[in-house]
């Protein structure tokens, strides 16, 4: 196993300029790993070597590498990445928007991307549905193996700038589980000589700690959420999210109602269709009923099966059905497309495919 050192991803620029002196210094090396991408101490050319030499026995630049990737038609790059002590995560690239130019090639509308980070090697919360939960808990990332996760893909994509890009915190892992990483990292991408991603193009995605969503919200930093609702009756959502028990459907509503959203903005419910399960009208009914009183956008996601799952993907014909029934009733709502469903889309399969059983 290797040695484990923080990475220069964990800083903030302020807590580098203490770090490094002189503080100019700190400030050039800070443009060498968000802008010109340096992968090493030795990319840094205009730093002296005794600085970096002393660096480099106490920090890496980047704790990622990228151990796979696959590639689908429609442009989603899903990555398998490996991090100092030998695990693996895995991060998406996802183009949400293609680049459009006119007849003389000038640019009227650049591309637009979301990048799907993970939090944790594993998960807590144990989902019956979701392949990250098979093999257990392993272990929190750092803050600093957060923010890697978006410098690894857009330099792999040769992304130069920092516009067009958001970040969803939808990755193996529950990140509120992971509150202290996970709001550093929110704090380091905001960082304006660095990523410059604003707290408004970061969603924060969770299975509901309700705790946990006052928590984030009390920080008040300016992050959506999206809620993994998945059912409305808490006997199916205990089944599917068997820490439901400690935090039903009716704490997390709550919760959401006091969490500060931008007044533009409305709350993300994820909600993923199981065959049979909870892809009828009457669940869809009962959703109306849940989302009354909250700006709410449901999303609708289709279960994407793999060996071994008790669960079957619904039919597109009660897919539709369903977001028709919200819309009908006054909820905006869409359909999630099913962007690299041939590669291993959902959460935890690449590394699955690629490391075998869990
Ligand atoms: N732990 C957080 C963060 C993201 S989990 C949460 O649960 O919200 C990753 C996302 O993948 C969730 O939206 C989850 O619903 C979805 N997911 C997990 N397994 C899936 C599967 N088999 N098919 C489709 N989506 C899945
Ligand atoms: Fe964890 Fe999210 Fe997977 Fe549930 S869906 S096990 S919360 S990563």
């Amino acid at each position: 196993m290797n040695e484990t050192k923080l990475s220069l991803f964990d800083f903030t620029q302020k807590e580098l300029m203490e770090l490094i002196k002189p503080s100019f210094r700190a400030k050039q090396i800070f443009g060498w790993i968000y802008h010109q991408y340096a992968q090493s101490f030795d990319d840094m050319k205009n730093i002296p070597k005794v600085l970096k030499e002393e660096l480099a026995q106490k920090f890496v630049v980047n704790p990622l590498t990228i151990a796979n990737k696959e590639e689908s038609s429609d442009g989603t790059i899903k990555y398998l990445l490996q991090m100092q002590d030998g695990k693996t995560m895995e991060a998406v690239w996802l183009k949400m928007k293609d680049e459009l130019t006119d007849e003389d090639g000038h640019v009227f509308q650049e591309a637009k991307y979301t990048i799907c980070v993970s939090t944790q090697v594993g998960c807590k919360v144990g989902c019956t549905f979701c392949l990250t939960a098979k093999g257990g808990f392993t272990r929190n990332l750092t803050a600093g193996e957060i923010v890697a996760q978006v410098v690894t893909l857009k330099r792999d994509n040769d992304h130069k700038h920092n516009r067009k890009i958001n970040i969803v915190y939808m990755g193996m892992g529950e990140p509120l589980d992971n509150l202290d990483n996970l709001t550093k990292a929110i704090e380091i991408f905001k960082e304006e000589e660095g990523l410059c991603i604003g707290a408004k193009r970061q969603t924060v995605s969770t299975s509901g700690l309700s705790n946990k969503i006052d928590k984030l919200g009390e920080m008040d930093l300016g992050v959506h959420i999206a809620i993994s609702l998945h059912a409305v009756d808490d006997e199916l959502r205990t089944e599917l999210i068997p820490m439901n028990k400690a935090h039903n459907i009716a704490s997390i509503i709550e919760a959401v109602k006091r969490f500060p959203i931008d007044t533009r903005k409305r709350v993300m419910f994820e909600y993923l269709v199981i065959k049979n399960k909870n892809d009828d009208i009457a669940s869809a009914k009962k959703l109306v009923k849940l989302l009354t009183d909250i700006k709410a956008k449901v999303n609708l996601i289709y279960f994407n099966p793999y060996p071994g799952t008790p669960y079957d993907r619904p039919l597109k014909a009660d897919m539709v059905a369903f977001q028709e029934y919200l819309i009908n009733h006054g909820l905006l709502c869409t359909i999630r497309d099913s962007k690299g469903i041939d590669i291993s889309a959902a959460c935890g399969q690449l590394k699955e495919k690629t490391e075998g059983e869990i």
